[in-house]
């Protein structure tokens, strides 16, 4: 069997499309711009580039953007006070933290600090805790599990029922996309560091999700035939053939397991691009909820 390829890229243009139309009627309505305030601390390159591609992207459906930089010396008491003012901003309906930030701050107090009704990171400690009870509705879902389930479900993954295996339980991919299988009824499995004999583990799996973090780590073998397999991992490999010096790979062997999955998602393209889709969609229907307007559903 060789695996259909889910298309993130696909997927993720699809949703922009309606968020685009979505903001249109909302400003049509009389309402406010959605607004999304980056605040970065520091120099750190790749976090530099991260919040470039968010702001990029959220011109493209219309949502404005502010870069709210500091100096990597900031204190904690600058970068809280920061977040407080947005927070009191009536402009900004989301405040996104790049992480990580500076050695020496305490990430969990600034991430705290944020309302609970702009964390479109979905990283709050009240939203992570109401995804995780019973009967709870979080305001917002982390957009990298969120979007894992969207793949799941657009390439046509029964959840209930189906035995899930999630690899990794960071805070912001493992452990929110487990609570999240959890909520479509799926039996779920959580495997780290420390599991016993991962690969039966994992070959028991009908959905495999790989948030680890280790290139290829997951080998064709160790995938059941038929499952689906979502690959969070986003990993730098040398190769002197490209122009940069390397290459992104997957925690999943993709050659080997497209050969035994039902259907695989590639990287980069696959869970990648539904992060800062599903980021967007936070900030829109939180500056629907805060502006009292009704919007539609959407993926
Ligand atoms: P973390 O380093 O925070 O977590 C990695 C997890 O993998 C931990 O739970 C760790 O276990 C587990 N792990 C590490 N080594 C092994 C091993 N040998 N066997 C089993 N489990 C192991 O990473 P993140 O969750 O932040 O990110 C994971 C990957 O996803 C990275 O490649 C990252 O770049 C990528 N990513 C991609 C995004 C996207 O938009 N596509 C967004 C966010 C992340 P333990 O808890 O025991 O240490």
């Amino acid at each position: 069997m060789t695996a259909r390829i889910i298309d993130g890229e696909a997927i993720a243009a699809e949703i922009r499309v309606s968020l685009k139309r979505e903001v249109e009627k909302l400003l049509l309505s009389g309402k406010s711009r959605p607004g999304l305030a980056a605040v970065l601390v520091g120099d750190d390159p790749a976090s530099h580039t991260y919040v470039r591609l968010k702001r990029k992207a959220s011109a493209e459906v219309g949502i404005e953007s502010v870069a709210q930089e500091l100096a990597a010396d900031s204190s904690q008491e600058q970068i809280e006070n920061l977040v407080h003012e947005l927070n009191a901003d009536p402009t900004i309906h989301g405040i996104l933290v790049q992480l990580p930030l500076p050695q020496g701050i305490d990430e969990e107090a600034v991430l705290g600090a944020i309302s609970i009704e702009k964390d479109v990171d979905g990283f709050h400690p009240l939203n992570i805790g109401k995804l995780a009870m019973k009967g709870r509705e979080p305001l917002f879902v982390p957009a990298t599990p969120a979007g894992c389930i969207t793949l799941l479900k657009s390439a046509g993954a029964t959840l209930q029922g189906a035995n899930a295996v999630v690899v990794g339980r960071s805070n912001i991919v493992g452990m929110p996309a487990a609570l999240l299988l959890v909520r479509e009824n799926a039996t779920v499995t959580i495997c780290h560091s420390r599991t016993k004999d991962l690969q039966s583990v994992c070959r028991n799996a009908d959905i495999l999700i790989a948030a680890i973090g280790r290139a290829e780590m997951i080998r064709g073998d160790w995938i059941k035939p038929g499952a689906f397999v979502i690959d969070v991992g986003t990993n730098r490999v040398d190769d002197a053939s490209k122009e940069r010096g390397y290459r992104l790979v997957g925690d999943v062997a993709f050659d080997e397991a497209i050969e035994v999955a039902q259907a695989i998602t590639p990287v980069p393209g696959g869970v990648g691009p539904m992060t800062i889709a599903g980021l967007l969609r936070n900030t829109l229907q939180s500056a629907q909820r805060l502006q009292g307007y009704m919007g539609e559903a959407m993926l």
